[in-house]
């Protein structure tokens, strides 16, 4: 099974080969932990959580480090303007630090509700100041730098390839320079390493370096926390497609200069998701966190359900809508998942099986779902490949069901895709079990009124009960 990705660094489906065999290194760029994150962000990291499940559906051993942005990213991402966990404090009338404790809680608490695996390495920016303070100086001392009022910057005129990763045109670029720019840059495209804290400002978050008080400017921190802890080459890095002009050809020339090694093999990037077809931005009040969602009546993993539909290399678009639809999708599938407790082993050995004809294997499915997942994150196609196979297990007769390759299924949906179906779908209680029994014998003697009132009072107890010409089946009340 192949195992292949769109690389950003390449253009192409690469076929992905690690440094060394069977081991992976992620790298992450995480969130900018100053308010909420919106269903927007959140998106970006049920994809990479795929991206490791596949590997991991692949016996890759996965290294990830996620960071998680608490100082340096201004409000502009051309270094302009305020930090935005300073404006965050502002606005919440805390410290730097509180803000940044607070979001990064919240970002944690999210993250397990989606059903996301934890990176091994979840690495703050202010907790590798060092780091960052001994790259500034290593590029410094190779010539890369120059320095100016408000802080040290990166010439890029000195890397002849930093346009490449992301196309650029940097004449263009030149003159569309806006004039408020700053004018002591040597290029438009320069980006600071470091920034010094105005004078006669006070930071919450600021440190020693070069004998004044500042702090470090965005970029430089993923590129010192990736390369501490996974070394100078990464297998994969990954974000939004926003990083691709300014982060992460940022991230790649500073790496780059500094190691003279190639930064990352792979570079694989997630297409935003708009609101009702439009751009999702605080003005307009349609960047929907968890919560407002949950306050309507969905859970994370309905959320989750919605953004498998959709490759993550494609534009997604939000809509309530699709919401339903997506969590009514996931509901039928926990009622499919539900029938592992339904069926009672009739057919035992592999030989009885073979024997049956009508036998309803999952078998295949699990490896299709893996394969459709190895072709660049095929989602939707993987998605396909359940409801195809749950379309058959529903028309099946339970006794013609194979038992142990549903839970197989079941149990590869649930790691390659996080949606929990086992987890979410517990057996009725004996009581319900009782009623159903009950209902059995009533049935049996074509007492129909005494069959219809126990279905009710089933129904009191959310279950609600499918006659099938074979079987009667419970489900889940949606
Ligand atoms: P931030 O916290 O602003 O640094 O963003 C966190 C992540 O969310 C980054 O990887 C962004 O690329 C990504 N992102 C931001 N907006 C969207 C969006 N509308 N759709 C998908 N990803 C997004
Ligand atoms: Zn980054």
């Amino acid at each position: 099974m192949t195992l292949q990705f769109h690389n950003t660094l390449t253009g192409e489906i690469d076929k992905f080969v690690p440094l060394v065999p069977k081991k992976v290194s992620i790298y992450t760029c995480g969130p900018t932990v100053y308010d909420y994150p919106h269903i927007g962000n959140w998106v970006a990291y049920i994809y990479w959580d795929t991206l490791v499940r596949t590997l991991m559906a692949n016996d890759y051993e996965v290294t990830r480090v996620m960071n998680i942005t608490d100082v340096g990213h201004l409000v502009s991402d051309a270094d302009d303007g305020e930090d935005k966990l300073e404006k965050g404090a502002r606005r919440e009338g805390k410290t730097a630090w509180e803000v940044a404790e607070f979001y990064t809680e919240d970002f944690l608490k999210g993250m397990k509700s989606l059903g996301l695996i934890k990176p091994q390495f979840i690495a703050k920016a202010t907790d590798y100041i060092p780091d960052q303070i001994k790259l500034v100086q290593k590029l410094k001392d190779k010539g890369y730098t120059y320095q100016i009022d408000d802080g040290i910057y990166f010439d890029t005129s000195k890397f002849p390839t930093y346009a490449d990763f992301a196309h650029l045109d940097l004449d263009a670029q030149k003159a569309g320079a806006r004039v408020e720019f700053n004018q002591q840059k040597r290029n438009a495209s320069d980006f600071a390493l470091w920034k010094f804290t105005p004078a006669g400002e006070k930071r919450d978050m600021e440190w020693d370096f070069e004998g004044k008080k500042g702090f470090p400017g965005w970029h430089i921190e993923c590129s010192a926390i990736a390369m501490s802890i996974l070394g100078e080459t990464l297998d994969i890095h990954t974000g939004g497609i926003d990083h691709i002009p300014v982060h992460h050809t940022n991230e790649i020339a500073q790496s780059e200069a500094a190691t003279g090694f190639i930064f990352s093999n792979y570079w694989l990037h997630n297409n935003h998701l708009k609101v009702n077809n439009t751009k999702i931005s605080k003005s307009l009040g349609n960047g929907y966190t968890l919560k407002d969602i949950q306050e309507k009546g969905f859970s994370p993993l309905d959320f989750r359900m919605f953004v498998l539909q959709s490759n993550y290399r494609k534009e997604g678009n939000f809509t309530f809508e699709n919401l339903q639809s997506a969590k009514n999708r996931l509901h039928n599938w926990r009622n499919i998942a539900t029938l592992r407790h339904q069926i009672h082993d009739t057919l035992q050995s592999e030989e009885e099986k073979s024997k049956n004809d009508k036998t309803v294997s999952t078998l295949a499915t699990s490896q299709a779902i893996v394969e459709a997942l190895n072709n660049d994150l095929g989602t939707p196609e993987a998605l396909k490949i359940i409801d195809d196979a749950f379309l058959n297990l529903s028309k099946a007769s339970l006794a013609n069901i194979d038992r142990p390759a549903l839970v197989q299924l079941l149990e590869t949906i649930d790691s390659t895709l996080g949606l929990q179906l086992i987890d979410s779908t517990p057996d009725i209680s004996d009581e319900a079990k009782k009623i159903l029994l009950i209902r059995k014998s009533a049935r049996e003697r074509k007492d129909w009124n005494k069959s219809d009132e126990l279905r009710d009072e089933l129904l009191g107890l959310d279950i609600v009960i499918r006659d099938t010409n074979q079987d009667t089946i419970w489900e889940y009340k949606s």
